[in-house]
């Protein structure tokens, strides 16, 4: 999302921890302006996709990158923000997004399961 520094300029912040875009925090776009950073998302890849947790959310309750509520697939909660939750398709995409922009060298976490 959007926000301003101190001397009120618009800067980018991730929504799941409220950390400013930098160079060292790529970050990748949901609709409307949601933004998960690569530290989240890193967080997030690994616990939802590679370990399988989370669980479906209740219909009030809606993944920031799609928007869509209700859906039935695991979702990450962000421990830092309230409400801040991504579904695992989301997730997926993100990381796809990522690890193929050259400009930064993340890469998804390491599946434990291929060793
Ligand atoms: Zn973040
Ligand atoms: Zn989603």
């Amino acid at each position: 999302m959007q926000n301003k520094d101190d001397e009120g300029r618009l800067i980018f912040v991730c929504d799941y921890c409220h950390q400013p875009w930098d160079d060292h925090r790529p970050m990748v776009e949901g609709h409307r302006g949601s933004l998960i950073c690569s530290h989240c998302l890193s967080i997030a890849y690994a616990e939802i996709v590679q370990l399988k947790l989370g669980a479906p959310v209740e219909q009030e309750d809606k993944c920031l990158l799609c928007l869509e509520h209700g859906r039935s697939d695991p979702h990450w909660r962000s421990p830092l923000v309230e409400d801040a939750i991504a579904c695992k398709r989301c997730l997926k995409q993100a990381a796809g997004v990522l690890h193929k922009d050259k400009d930064y060298d993340w890469q998804k976490p390491r599946d434990p399961s291929e060793d």
